[in-house]
C-alpha cells in the first residue's frame, strides 16, 4: 500500500479517533527505531513493533461496536477451501461452482511485514465486497455489503477467516523444512484500536485467542492451496 494512501486512511480515521503522533509516525514509515519483538504464543511468532526512543511497544485492542472501519474499507475478502463452503451455504447457493461463478473475483497481491518486507505473493478466490465489484477495485478500500445499520456482519459466524484475523496477517516460514507461522499487524491505516504500552502484558489475552485463530487459518490456507483453491509463494 502506498504512503499517500495510508495517510489518506490515517486522516479519515483521525476525524474519529485520537491516533498517538507515534502510532501515525509508525504507519508512514516514519520511524527510525522500530525493533521487531518477536512473542511465541501457541506456536505462532508474533511480531510486534518496540519503538526503541520511547520505550514502547505497539498494541492494538478492538473498538467494536464503536468502530466497524475495517468494513467499511475493506481491501479484499479471499476465501479458503473452507470458507467457500460456509459461505455459499449462508448465502443459499446450491453448489459452490454456482457461488464462485456469481460472488468471487480472483485476488492477487503481495503480503508485506511490518518492517516492510514482501512476505509471501497470493493469488486467491476471494468474495466480492460489493455485488458490482469490479477487477480493478481488487485491494481498494470499499464498504462491505454484508455490514448492516447496526455495524454487525450479516455472515457472522461464518464471514471469511480473514475478517476474524484483523488486522493481523499472517504467513508461513520454513525453519529447517518445519513450517513455522507468523503473524504481524497490518498497518494500513484503517484500524483506529492501535496504541503503546510500556510493556507488552496488556496484550497477551489477545495474543492467545488469535493464535488459535491464526495457526488454524493457516492450516485452512493449506489445504486451500493443495487444492488448487489459491496460489502462494512462500519467501524464504
Ligand atoms: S479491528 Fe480495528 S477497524 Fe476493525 S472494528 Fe476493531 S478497531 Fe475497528
Ligand atoms: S464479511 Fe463481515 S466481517 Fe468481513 S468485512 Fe464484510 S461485514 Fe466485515
Amino acid at each position: 500500500m502506498k504512503e499517500l494512501e495510508i495517510k489518506e486512511s490515517l486522516e479519515n480515521l483521525a476525524n474519529k479517533w485520537t491516533i498517538e503522533q507515534s502510532i501515525y509516525d509508525l504507519h508512514l514509515g516514519k520511524r527510525d527505531d522500530v525493533s521487531d519483538f518477536q512473542l511465541v504464543v501457541n506456536g505462532v511468532v508474533f511480531h510486534i513493533p518496540y519503538l526503541v526512543k520511547d520505550k514502547t511497544y505497539v498494541l492494538w485492542k478492538c473498538l467494536w461496536p464503536d468502530c466497524h472501519n475495517c468494513c467499511e474499507r475493506q481491501g479484499r475478502l479471499p476465501l479458503t477451501k473452507d470458507d467457500i463452503s460456509l459461505i455459499s451455504k449462508k448465502m443459499e447457493y446450491e453448489s459452490e461452482s454456482e457461488f464462485i461463478k456469481k460472488e468471487t473475483p480472483i485476488s492477487s497481491w503481495n503480503e508485506m511485514s511490518t518492517m516492510n518486507n514482501v512476505i509471501t505473493t497470493i493469488s486467491m478466490i476471494s468474495l466480492k465486497r460489493d455485488a458490482k465489484e469490479t477487477e480493478e477495485q481488487d485491494g481498494k478500500p470499499l464498504p462491505c455489503r454484508f455490514l448492516d445499520g447496526c455495524g454487525t456482519c450479516e455472515l457472522h459466524p461464518d464471514k471469511p477467516g480473514v475478517c476474524w484475523l484483523y488486522p493481523f496477517s499472517s504467513w508461513m516460514e520454513s525453519d529447517n523444512g518445519k513450517p513455522v507461522v507468523h503473524a504481524s499487524f497490518q498497518l494500513t491505516g484503517d484500524c483506529p484500536g492501535f496504541y503503546t504500552d510500556k510493556t507488552s502484558q496488556p496484550m497477551m489475552d489477545i495474543l492467545q485467542e488469535y493464535s488459535k485463530r491464526i495457526f488454524e487459518y493457516n492450516m485452512s490456507i493449506l489445504r486451500t492451496t493443495r487444492e488448487k483453491y489459491g496460489f502462494i509463494n512462500i519467501v524464504q
